[in-house]
């Protein structure tokens, strides 16, 4: 996905993103009594079924005949697991491509009594769906948006059976995570040169709609988290509270060595940036690594996607939202 930039301008960059890191309770603390069970349902093998699936469609760039496969993919197995779906369609003007028609995916649990999208929910779960397109390159995106697409639907499958826990999120697959040609440091709603995260870019432009009160409190974005070895670098341009409260839980189930803060002015743009401009928390679960070398090449193929990678990212992130994000 990402720009996978570290900029050196993080300083900058922090300028431009108020809602992150908001003051809530001190790095460290845990919220409470809930005692997390939803990460023992995660199964690795499970999402390298929807991974292989996913990435054996081909390359998946916006607007393509292939994302289009994926889409019907994705709210297949989510309907299977008990999720209502819903479509947030919408159109960009982009660099070289002209307009392409996107679809950011939705999913959310049915409660009874209560509107399906327009009551509030805590946190969304998120990653994008689409791969970068090239003109030349047969690029299929195997971790790169592959592995945590698979994750995501996997999420779906291990929380449908926690009522409470389920009804908290949304389980959000962006559209136009890729730019077209490179990312830039995006300044704002107003950049229109800006290329890249069109689909979180959309849906936070959407929630500026929603009064602040009813919007959603966390953005927690996964990103090719399918590689080996698996390092998670927690990125500088996301909540420091978060980020310790996730490596907290990662030590309770003895993963510590997976994840680690960025060096400090290590920020990343990808899709918890447009979550943070509407003041939302947000954390990104990405590691590079290794895999650097594979990121946006014909090389990022499924030999380069672990279920145990996926497994160990799924777990920790699901004990660290059950444990201090339902409320
Ligand atoms: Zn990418």
């Amino acid at each position: 996905m990402k720009a996978k930039a570290f900029l050196p301008l993080a300083a900058a960059l922090f300028a431009i993103l108020p809602g992150c890191d908001k003051p809530a309770k001190p790095p460290g603390t845990t919220q409470g009594a809930i005692k997390p069970t939803a990460y023992t349902n995660f199964s690795g093998d499970r999402a390298m079924e929807d991974v292989k699936a996913i990435v054996a469609i081909g390359p998946r760039p916006s607007g393509s005949e292939g994302i289009e496969k994926s889409r019907v993919y994705i709210e297949q197995k989510l309907k299977e697991a008990g999720w209502e779906m819903k479509r947030q369609d919408f159109e960009v003007d982009t660099i070289l491509r002209g307009k392409i028609k996107m679809s950011n995916l939705r999913a959310r649990f049915l409660v009874p009594g209560k509107d399906t999208w327009t009551r509030s929910v805590t946190t969304l779960a998120c990653s994008h769906y689409d791969t970068k397109w090239f003109q030349t390159t047969v690029f299929v995106g195997a971790n790169d948006a592959g592995s945590s697409t698979g994750l995501l639907l996997e999420l779906a499958r291990a929380t449908a059976p926690l009522k409470d826990f389920s009804a908290s999120l949304e389980l959000l697959f962006f559209d136009g995570e890729e730019a077209i040609t490179g990312f830039t440091a995006p300044v704002g709603f107003s950049d229109t040169r800006f290329d890249g995260l069109y689909g979180s870019r959309h849906y936070a432009k959407e929630l500026r709609k929603v009064p602040e009160n009813q919007r959603p409190k966390y953005g927690i974005v996964f990103d090719i988290i399918g590689g080996e070895p698996l390092e998670v670098e927690f990125p500088d341009n996301t909540s420091k509270r978060l980020s310790a409260l996730a490596r907290e839980a990662s030590d309770a189930l003895n993963f510590s060595k997976h994840f680690r803060a960025a060096p400090a002015g290590a920020a990343m743009i990808d899709d918890h940036v447009p979550l943070s401009w509407v003041g939302m928390e947000v954390l990104n679960f990405i590691s590079l690594g290794p895999f650097r070398e594979y990121w946006h090449t014909s090389a990022d193929t499924i030999d380069k996607v672990f279920p145990k990678s996926i497994e160990i990212t799924g777990r920790t992130g699901l004990y660290f939202m059950e444990r201090n994000l339902q409320q």
